[in-house]
């Protein structure tokens, strides 16, 4: 077999030679790849992770998308059991077809927004968020899941059997063994009706609140990017979703996918405009109606920086890195002024921007939520030349820091850019995580390159 290489779907900047890459079409298969291959293992979903998380140099690499069957759907507990490679376009179609016409359907709880083509795996071994207004990360929608063990043993985890390993293998980046199956707790389907209104950072808060009080269930907050303008990172839209009796309507706006390209491309060429437009778009959407499983859905093109160097007419290689800080909501507004002063500096504009409102994670072992957080996220644009990509890893680790000082964190699956300090002060049980891996893992069969990089620097 040739070695391959990967890199990952978004920023396009972790590329990585594995010596093998492999596509198991079983628990068994994948089971008996651990146990005979004598060298490290690293595991892919659909490799949008962007910290070199999916896959790890000279290792061999399990992909997991050939592990895409829903094993049972139990319509009395409301749970599915799916394996590990199934995405959330898969498990939906799955759902609807099943439940064709059915009142009271079962339906997810959370994914992610921004792109849906991603593994249930991968959302678990990150263990991400969605835009809930009353949500804790993913790990609350797990039920159980099957790990394989460095010796290849497949072990059932839950919050009764194995509940150690289960704290660990969730938001444990793959390094904890390979996920061959997970059930998740489902939620009744339903219509939402969206609410959209133009408010500034210093209300998003109260507002999350109030409108969560009146049973909004969902909600994200996209802000001003344009750092010319006196209202970047100070205005933006408030989106938020309510249980209606209502259907959407057939005339409903949505984006196409030129659409998408078009703001992309007004974002990086005339970002007052884009803003406005994009700002005039989402107000016009207001009071639509959206199926609970698929207002997280959206447009997004994975050769979207091909597109975009074709509209601005440039070879110069461009693309899009995503960060996220999470501080005390409290904290929020003044945690905004600050950033956008750093932001205005030179290089690495802000393509778009987003709050969420996050509730504690108190079952993992390497929580990124400890409290009830504001969470902003960042999309950074990358030129990919020497000078640019060091601007911008500058204000990558400065928005870490404004966030530490702040009482605050950082989600650890989007780049590899803080340093020593920042990981261990935002992750203050990481040498107790590493001392679990060690003794689970002594010969440190499950790497990738993101843990490499750490503990070689460590
Ligand atoms: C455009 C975009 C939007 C995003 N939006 C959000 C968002 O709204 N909320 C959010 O929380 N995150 C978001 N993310 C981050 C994303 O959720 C994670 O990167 C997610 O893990 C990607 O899933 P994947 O299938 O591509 O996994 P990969 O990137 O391939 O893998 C992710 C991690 O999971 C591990 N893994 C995968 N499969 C298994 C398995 N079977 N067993 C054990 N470990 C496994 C990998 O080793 C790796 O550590 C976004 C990323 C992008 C690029």
């Amino acid at each position: 077999m040739e070695p391959v290489l990967l890199n990952d779907v978004h920023s396009q900047l972790n590329p990585c030679r594995v010596r093998q890459l492999a596509l198991p079409e079983s628990s068994d298969e994948a089971a008996s790849f651990i146990s005979t291959w004598s060298g490290r293992v690293s595991i892919s979903g659909r490799r949008h992770s962007m910290g070199g998380q999916p896959y790890g140099a000279e290792t061999l690499c399990l992909d997991t998308t050939r592990l895409v069957h829903v094993l049972d759907f139990d319509t009395i507990a409301g749970t599915v059991t799916v394996e590990c490679g199934v995405t959330w376009e898969q498990l939906i179609r799955f759902l609807h077809a099943r439940q064709e016409s059915v009142a009271g359907a079962w339906g997810i709880h959370q994914k992610q927004t921004g792109a849906d083509d991603l593994t249930l795996a991968g959302a678990l071994s990150a263990n991400i968020h969605g835009r809930g207004l009353s949500y804790a990360p993913f790990v609350q929608d797990i039920a159980s899941l099957r790990v394989i063990q460095p010796d290849g043993q497949i072990l059932l985890c839950s919050r009764e059997s194995k509940p150690a390993l289960f704290r660990l293998v969730i938001g444990g980046y793959g390094l904890f063994g390979f996920v061959t199956e997970l059930t998740l707790r489902l939620r009744r389907r339903c219509y939402l009706r969206r609410q959209v209104q133009s408010i500034s950072s210093a209300e998003v808060f109260p507002a999350f609140e109030s409108l969560a009080a009146e049973g909004h269930q969902y909600g994200d907050y996209q802000f001003n990017v344009d750092e010319n303008s006196s209202d970047f990172l100070h205005a933006g839209i408030l989106a938020t979703y309510c249980p209606t009796d209502a259907t959407p309507a057939k005339s409903q706006r949505n984006l196409s996918n030129q659409e998408w390209l078009a703001f992309l491309e007004l974002a990086h060429s005339n970002r007052q405009a884009g803003y406005q437009k994009y700002r005039d778009f989402y107000l016009s959407t207001d009071g639509q109606v959206y199926d609970s499983d698929l207002h997280a859905f959206g447009v997004y093109l994975s050769d979207y920086s091909r597109h975009l160097a074709a509209r601005l007419r440039t070879f110069r290689l461009s693309t899009l890195m995503i960060t996220e800080l999470f501080v005390p909501i409290p904290a929020f507004p003044e945690f905004m002024e600050a950033a956008a002063g750093l932001l205005r500096r030179a290089g690495a504009p802000v393509i778009y921007g987003t709050v969420r409102r996050i509730e504690p994670d108190r079952e993992t072992f390497l929580p990124w939520a400890r409290t009830r957080m504001a969470c902003i996220i960042f999309n950074l644009r990358m030129v990919h030349e020497p000078t640019e990509l060091s601007r911008a890893i500058d204000k990558f680790r400065g928005l870490i820091e404004l966030a530490i000082v702040y009482g605050g964190t950082y989600y650890l699956t989007y780049h590899r850019y803080a340093t020593d300090q920042q990981l261990r002060a935002c992750y203050p049980e990481f040498d107790l995580w590493l001392k679990e891996k060690r003794e689970r893992d002594p010969e440190n069969k499950f790497t990738n390159d993101w843990f490499a990089g750490v503990t070689r620097r460590l």
